[in-house]
């Protein structure tokens, strides 16, 4: 019954309809054990119908069925494990079966493992493909049959040519189509908490290098299996560790605060910015290999929940890979319910919007990325669990939904994983010629798209005023594996068929987003040619990977009452990065001669003219900033507005060194710093007319939460290491107990906790829960140590941290922790309106300086596209009005307590990339407030500048506030005339209805 239609018989299958024969040992096996309670005893007759004549370790077996807590969760493809002599077995190694109560694997047990199996059968190699932060190796298994094996490099030489059709003829495709062999790619132990597929994988790498099971065999001789068994190497180790802490402590241990060293949860949103080395060690992977199916397992729902969503998809998704979901799902569902096994489900739960997870460098890249979300306890005991109605109700899509009350252990975790997996690898080798032609199509499809769909281009000029951003971006698109040109000579095309195809869309957006006025994207609609220059990037569309090119260079359009998105809804690269990158929709772009780079673009920097002074244009690069950091002895001034130098216009903030006020020492390096950094550093005679100020060099601190997950705040510690900005990282216990005198700027980055907990801290019951790496627990600590993570910064905290920037500090919050220090009455004047019809989740939008004299938003162009997601939306009180108060008390008033909007909320044509509506609610807005306090400044963000690594064209924002720390008060507003003339109430004050 659960032979498809679909299925494509490969050659090597041994009958019509193997896995029928599971369906029929099911019956027999809920008949067997019917009595539950004292079936286990009866095990032998389950083996003796395995299918195969090979023995099976009786003493594996029994454990597996000891460690079931319900017939139900067994089945005969995974009740019992094939014996051999050779080989050694997960039990023969750990001395426990995978799935045994209390039992979980360091990273170096699991991968030492798989390192004996590789050394001991001929159908298992291993291959190392990177290391974490942290120096741990991650590998990656590979199984399959001996001929396989001995033939790899020819498989892959094979999936290689079919993922470039360029590359071969079509008989040569058809050639290799019917001979490949797909390679199903397994990613494990992603999420650290969700702790059972690291085992899991070791149990079914044993299974299929030695089970003569027919259908093993299938999988064996039609699939090359390809599993990387720890993708967090480091948080494994850390989720072991917290596992025996707890285990030795009255089950009362610390909740994985890092997993990575920067990410936790969010290493699997990490495919736009490819900011984490397991992200670009897979990538790596998937880019030598060329699989055809990428599954990333998980843990949450219960039983087993496979991916297909219930959209809207992304739209760059070819739609045999949405197929390809639903007939992998399907047969997943179809064969584990035939076995008898409850909860098995699709449809719903994750949209498939949002391009950033780990699997879908799969789907942008022609191939098939999926995933498994299966029960977990994340713990390794064995516990009742209660689910809810909603949980348990019978739907459309679960019309055999898990039980509402259960005791479930890792080990019914691990037959459920490895059933489906196991499902999964099976109709994959049945349907091994299709999946390898599906392959292909998508690839040609992909590419003929680009030849025959706008856009066919997109250039991104090579001369912006963000350079070093748009070398960024350009290596960061070559990185993701997409073939970037440059033009041989200048370029024209017609831009008339893109205003008339798409009117008002990416490209009338992104110039906007542009600053650079000289500039094609000032073409009158009357002249619609567009040009670009000799060296402009170009990113054909007629390449392999062009889904993957629209994924990141276009706007994202999220359907207008679609389903709740799981993640982020719009990222349009070049928007966030605050690159102009030109849609191109004139096909005659293709036909311009280009050169492919071959590799980086390096930055360009260093000493140019003669002079007493060094003028660096503040240009908003990361490097611009990090410029002022690597000459700390050096006096630098910034300029407070735009000014002319030898014949060049700098911005705002620019950079200003006069010889004269240096020692020749301090100034000796300013030269290889700027080569290094790619920053230009002009040398003229004359000081420039411009009113300056100095900059000093701002001791940053960095505040992590131990009372919430330190994620968001390890997006920042990334970008602060990366980008070369010296910070200490604390945390807010330390806020109680550190000298804050020895900083001048904190940044508390957003975080889960509320404003009560970030000074309560969680429940005190019990004994304190360090977070500090020991002799027994080396794993943990390492990034920062607490003896008690539940507490928070308490009164004291918060009492040292208001005098920090009462005493002239500056304190940098964003998002929704941003209600911290308005909550906490550190701020005044500024309340969160409460929005009743805003819905933006994760998108794109435009913001405007609101005040050009603030520091704060030096360099920054017209227009800044800046991350926003649900809220804050502020709300400030200006008001000092009163006929009964004199003038020197409005003036006071006004200057001391009346916060700065810096940075708006457009007034219109706010969204431009993914969901928002109800947008009239945070139209004008301030999206950057610079709030006094005292004589420092609490500076209050509502966008997210520091959002994973997308969000580099708002960097500066934060950097600015950095480098002018003691100097936000320039150009402070005076109190507007109008204000007099106004005669409210003092009743009005407070209200706070007034932005
Ligand atoms: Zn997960």
């Amino acid at each position: 019954m659960n032979c498809k239609h679909r299925r494509h018989k490969s050659e090597l299958s041994a009958s019509a309809c193997p896995m029928i024969s599971f369906s029929f040992r099911a019956v027999l096996f809920a008949v067997l054990f019917a009595g539950f309670g004292n079936a286990f005893g009866t095990r032998d007759a389950a083996a003796q119908n395995n299918g195969s004549d090979q023995g099976v370790d009786e003493a594996y077996g029994a454990k597996i069925l000891e460690y079931t807590t319900d017939p139900r969760f067994v089945n005969p493809m995974v009740d019992h494990l094939p014996a051999s002599n050779d080989i050694p077995s997960p039990l023969d190694e750990f001395g426990t079966i995978i799935g045994a109560p209390d039992i979980l694997h360091t990273t170096a047990e699991i991968h030492g493992y798989l390192k004996k199996l590789a050394d001991s059968s001929p159908r298992v190699m291993v291959r190392s493909i990177g290391e974490s932060e942290e120096g741990r190796e991650m590998i990656e298994v590979i199984v399959s049959s001996e001929a396989n094996l001995s033939n790899l490099e020819n498989i892959r030489t094979d999936l290689n040519k079919l993922a470039d059709p360029r590359t071969i003829s079509n008989s040569e495709a058809d050639r290799i189509v019917s001979n490949a062999v797909p390679i199903y790619y397994i990613t494990a132990g992603l999420h650290s908490p969700e702790t059972g597929s690291p085992e899991m994988v070791m149990e079914m790498a044993y299974r299929l290098a030695v089970s003569n099971d027919a259908m093993i065999q299938d999988i064996r001789n039609n699939v090359v299996l390809i599993v990387v068994p720890v993708v967090e190497v480091d948080g494994r180790d850390r989720i072991v560790d917290t596992y025996k802490y707890r285990s030795a402590n009255r089950n009362i241990g610390p909740s994985l605060r890092y997993w990575g060293a920067y990410a936790a949860h969010d290493n699997n949103r990490d495919g736009f910015g490819m900011a984490l080395n397991l992200t670009r060690n897979i990538l790596g992977s998937f880019m030598h290999w060329k699989p055809q199916v990428m599954h990333d397992l998980h843990e949450s729902v219960s039983y087993l929940y496979t991916s297909t969503g219930l959209g809207p998809y992304n739209e760059y998704v070819d739609a045999i890979t949405v197929n390809e979901w639903h007939n992998l799902a399907h047969e997943e569902v179809s064969e584990l319910t035939s076995l008898g096994m409850p909860g098995v489900w699709t449809h719903a739960f994750y949209n498939g919007w949002a391009a950033n997870y780990l699997i879908w460098m799969a789907n942008v890249r022609n191939s098939n990325g999926r995933f498994y979300e299966t029960f977990g306890n994340s713990i390794p005991e064995t516990v009742e669990r209660k689910l809810t109605t909603r949980q348990t109700s019978r739907e459309w899509y679960r019309s055999n939904p898990p039980l509402e009350k259960t005791m479930w252990s890792l080990r019914n975790n691990t037959n459920y994983m490895q059933s489906g997996v196991l499902a999964a690898l099976k109709y994959i080798a049945d349907n091994r010629e299709e999946t390898v032609a599906n392959f292909y199509l998508k690839s040609v499809r992909s590419l003929e798209k680009g030849k025959t769909e706008a856009p066919y281009a997109w250039v991104i000029p090579h001369d912006q005023s963000r350079p070093n951003a748009t070398t960024n971006l350009v290596n960061l698109l070559m990185d993701q594996g997409l073939e970037v040109h440059t033009a041989d000579s200048d370029l024209q095309w017609d831009a008339s068929p893109e205003k008339e195809e798409k009117d008002d869309d990416a490209d009338d957006s992104a110039s906007d987003n542009a600053e650079d006025s000289n500039k094609a994207d000032e073409e009158e609609p009357e002249q619609p040619i567009m040009t670009a220059s000799a060296g402009d990037y170009v990113v054909r569309m007629d390449q392999p990977y062009r889904n993957l090119a629209q994924v990141l260079l276009d706007k994202q359009e999220f359907p207008k009452g679609a389903n709740p998105p799981y993640d982020d809804t719009g990222w349009t690269l070049p928007y966030l990065h605050q690159v102009r990158a030109i849609r191109v929709a004139d096909s005659t772009i293709l036909d311009n001669q280009m050169t492919q780079l071959s590799e980086h673009v390096a930055k360009s920097g260093g000493v140019s003219g003669g002079g007493k002074y060094y003028v660096v244009n503040n240009t908003t690069d990361d490097e611009f900033a990090v410029f002022r950091f690597r000459l700390p002895d050096v006096k630098v001034k910034a300029a407070q507005s735009n000014f002319s130098a030898d014949g060049q216009t700098f911005n705002a903030g620019s950079f200003i060194i006069d010889s004269g006020d240096n020692k020749a020492r301090a100034l000796r390096s300013i030269g290889d710093i700027a080569v290094e950094l790619g920053v230009a550093v002009h040398r003229v005679e004359s000081l420039p007319e411009v009113a300056m100020h100095d900059v000093e060099v701002a001791r940053v601190g960095l505040i992590h939460t131990w009372v919430s997950t330190p994620q968001d705040a390890g997006w920042w510690h990334f970008a602060f290491d990366k980008i070369g900005i010296p910070y200490t990282y604390l945390s807010e216990q330390d806020l109680a107990t550190v000298d804050l005198s020895k900083f001048d700027v904190l940044i508390m980055p957003r975080t889960g906790a509320s404003p009560q907990s970030l000074v309560a801290g969680n429940s005190m019951v019990g004994d304190p829960v360090p977070w500090k790496k020991s002799d027994q627990y080396p794993s943990l600590g390492q990034i920062d140590e607490t003896d008690d993570v539940r507490k928070g910064m308490g009164y004291e905290g918060l009492a040292n941290l208001k005098r920090f920037v009462e005493r002239g500090g500056v304190f940098i919050t964003e998002g929704s922790t941003s209600a911290f220090p308005i909550d906490m009455a550190i701020t005044r004047r500024v309340s969160i309106k409460e929005t009743k019809s805003l819905a933006a989740r994760g998108s794109v939008v435009r913001t405007v300086p609101a005040d050009s004299l603030s520091p704060i938003v030096y360099g920054i162009a017209d227009s800044l596209a800046a991350y926003f997601s649900a809220g804050p939306v502020f709300s400030v009180n200006k008001n000092v009005k009163s006929y009964r108060n004199p003038d020197w008390y409005k003036d006071e008033q006004w200057s001391r307590e009346v916060p700065r909007t810096v940075l708006s909320f457009a007034k219109k044509n706010i969204g431009m990339s993914g969901m928002l509506s109800g947008e009239s609610e945070m139209a004008g807005a301030p999206a950057v407030l610079d709030v006094p306090v005292g004589d420092g400044h609490v500076v209050l963000f509502a966008i997210r500048p520091v959002r994973r690594w997308n969000t580099q064209g708002s960097h500066a924002l934060v950097f600015n506030t950095i480098l002018h720390w003691n100097d936000l008060r320039i150009g402070w507003p005076d109190r507007p005339d109008e204000d007099e003339e106004d005669d409210d109430d003092d009743a009005l004050m407070g209200t706070g209805l007034d932005y």
